[in-house]
């Protein structure tokens, strides 16, 4: 078995390549997602970590509804069924736990228990470890797909010019997968520039520690989150709204001053000790948007031997070991993925949806 990963597992170009992504059960209705993160909490669990490079760190998800909470209300009894915890907090018990945030404007409050921050960089290394200490050969190398005939793809062809042929080929490229299947995604997937703003917290406060507050979402106009580090090293302020379609290997990666300004406007209201905090770094990332939002685990339509694995949307990277663990049974044990995930259902769409809608 051979991997190859054109710039290294959890690069900073990759949607993987930051340094946390939250893993939450709430996903609306959506009661296959729920389920895939209960079995996702047991495959990340499998995965050698230590105190010192923990993978997972439980911290809960505080859900802030300033309209409309349908989102998570139509979840909790999923959550309930599947055995997570989830409370909706009053007003004066939310100010009390949460000194921190100030709630004005918000309506409804919801704490997810069973949730927390992935080291989303950290684990894409440790996978690729894990591959090579099971036998597999790893290569920093482009991939690029051979030609298909009669129904199979026979090699593929690396970045120094070789052929690796292979029974099977899966392609998991992220926001790469139209460019390497122009005319199956295309843009079906649509790489969406997306800011990450890490602001300082007050010098010997551990109040925005990971620890001391839960990951966060306020559902405004915008949606905008943020998974408190785990190390209190600094604050991380994200805009869940798409930005423009861009190109993941040249867009522009310098955070634009809009966002910045928002992001701190959004600071003074909801977390105003933070009002004039200043930025400490910042990274410019990328969705891979499928047109109604939902993960791709299919087939090519015309080789058997080739699969396509994408579209986290903006919330791929919790489920991507029950992705992989789906991609393993429907190649090996020929069991059928989802329905929903399948690339007959992106034929002719036009609809742009996220994972909140
Ligand atoms: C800002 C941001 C916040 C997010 N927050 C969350 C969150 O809180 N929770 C959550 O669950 N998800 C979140 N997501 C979504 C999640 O991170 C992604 O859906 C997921 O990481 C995508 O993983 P992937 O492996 O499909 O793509 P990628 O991580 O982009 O990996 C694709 C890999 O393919 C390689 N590659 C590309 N082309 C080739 C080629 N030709 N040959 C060989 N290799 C190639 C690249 O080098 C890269 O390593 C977020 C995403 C972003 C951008």
């Amino acid at each position: 078995m051979t991997l190859l990963d054109r710039w290294g597992p959890g690069n900073a170009l990759a949607s993987s390549g930051g340094r946390t992504r939250a893993i939450r059960a709430v996903y609306g209705a959506d009661r296959i997602y729920s389920e895939m993160v209960k079995r996702a909490f047991e495959l990340w669990a499998a995965l050698p970590a230590t105190a010192a490079e923990p993978l997972y760190v439980e911290s809960g998800v505080l859900w802030m509804h300033r309209g409309d909470d349908a989102y998570v209300r139509a979840s909790a009894p999923i959550l309930h069924d599947l055995g997570f915890a989830i409370d909706e907090l009053a007003q004066d018990e939310a100010a009390r736990r949460y000194p921190q945030i100030d709630f004005r404007g918000v309506r409804s409050v919801w704490l997810e228990r069973k949730a927390g921050a992935l080291y989303a960089h950290r684990a894409c290394a440790a996978v690729r470890d894990l591959f090579v200490q099971a036998g597999g050969r790893y290569r920093t190398a482009t991939a690029t797909p051979g030609r298909i005939e009669h129904g199979t793809m026979k090699s593929l062809r690396s970045g120094d010019g070789s052929r690796i042929e292979a029974d099977v080929f899966v392609f998991a490229c992220g926001p790469w997968l139209g460019q390497l299947f122009p005319d199956v995604i295309g843009d079906r997937v649509r790489p969406t520039r997306q800011e990450i703003y890490y602001f300082a917290t007050p010098k010997g406060s551990e109040a925005y520690k990971l620890s001391n507050l839960p990951i966060w979402l306020d559902f405004g106009k915008r949606i905008v989150y943020g998974i408190p580090d785990p190390d209190g090293r600094s604050f991380k302020v994200a805009d869940d709204t798409r930005g423009e379609t861009i190109d993941p290997t040249t867009q522009d990666r310098t955070p634009r001053s809009e966002g910045i300004e928002r992001a701190r406007q959004f600071l003074a209201e909801r977390f105003p000790e933070l009002a004039t905090a200043p930025l400490a770094s910042a990274e410019v990332c990328q969705y891979e948007n499928s047109p109604d939002g939902n993960l791709i685990i299919d087939q090519h339509p015309e080789a058997r031997n080739v699969w396509i694995l994408g579209g986290g949307s903006g919330h791929g990277f919790k489920l991507s070991p029950v992705v992989g663990e789906m991609a393993a049974g429907a190649i090996l044990e020929g069991k059928r993925p989802p329905e929903g995930f399948r690339l007959a259902r992106l034929a002719g769409a036009t609809a742009r949806k996220t994972q909140f809608d």
